[in-house]
């Protein structure tokens, strides 16, 4: 199965990096950022080719291209509705989804979105329109007024990825991730900056050391699309776009491109 990173920077953009998007499994996109068209465009991926949308919170640099999602498919490349949008979101979420729908395009994505999305607001259960995926949906630490969120996402095989949404560390994340083969983790600010409510390089090297039989993606970053942050331990993969990996069945990572 592969994990494809259709963008990598945090929300500033950091040169030569788009916003954070991966697409897992080919059909499943965790959030919707401003530039999801052409990110998918590039990656010769058709919008209407996409299943199923899991959103952790609601910062624009993870959601508002979601009208322009919408509005591709109704009037390019999904003209007949034919391939329903599964969104998984929060409670309240479709309403908040609806909202920015409606202000970017009024009366053109509201009227007729029920038959092109569908909105799952359960904490768990199976992912809609990926049957072979299970989820569940996990509180994390950032902005409470985001209300964010991560996702434990696990295969009919048996493999797990973690998806920690963005977030600074965190029980659920500390607790969660020994058991998972993937950790996609965002690191969104350097050591230094004052805040609890990302990953920094140091709080991601002590997980990534109590952990070491778990892969770590890390993305969202502050960095330059060329520059690494050094010193990470040997289980941190810092991603840039288009970076492409492919999970084996013994929880193995391999990359592709
Ligand atoms: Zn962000
Ligand atoms: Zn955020």
């Amino acid at each position: 199965m592969e994990v494809y990173f259709l963008g990598s920077g945090n929300a500033f953009c950091p040169d030569g990096r788009l916003h954070s998007l991966v697409l897992i499994d080919n059909k499943m996109l965790v959030d919707a950022p401003p530039t999801i068209i052409p990110q998918l465009k590039r990656a010769n991926i058709s919008p209407s080719e996409i299943n199923t949308m899991l959103i952790t919170h609601w910062h624009g640099d993870h959601i508002f291209g979601f009208p322009f999602f919408i509005l591709e498919r109704k009037y390019i490349s999904d003209r007949d509705a034919s391939n329903i949008l599964n969104v998984h979101l929060h409670k309240g979420g479709s309403e908040r989804l609806e909202n920015i729908s409606e202000l970017a395009f009024p009366k053109t994505l509201t009227i007729d979105m029920s038959s092109r999305v569908k909105f799952c607001e359960e904490g768990s259960g199976q992912v809609a329109g990926c049957p072979e995926w299970q989820y569940e949906r996990f509180e994390v630490e950032h902005v409470p007024e985001t209300e964010p969120h991560g996702y434990q996402l696990q295969h009919n095989s048996g493999l797990t990825i973690l998806h920690c949404g963005d977030s600074g560390p965190c029980r659920e994340i500390e607790d969660r991730a020994s058991g998972a083969d993937v950790v996609i983790i965002e690191v969104g600010v350097p050591d230094g900056v004052p805040t609890e409510m990302h990953y920094k390089p140091s709080s991601i090297s002590e997980l990534a050391n109590k952990n070491p039989g778990t892969t770590f993606l890390a993305t969202h970053l502050f960095t330059a699309a060329n520059e690494k942050i050094p010193n990470l331990p040997g289980n941190v993969i810092q991603v840039t776009d288009g970076d492409k990996f492919t999970l084996n069945g013994d929880g193995s990572v391999g990359k592709m491109a």
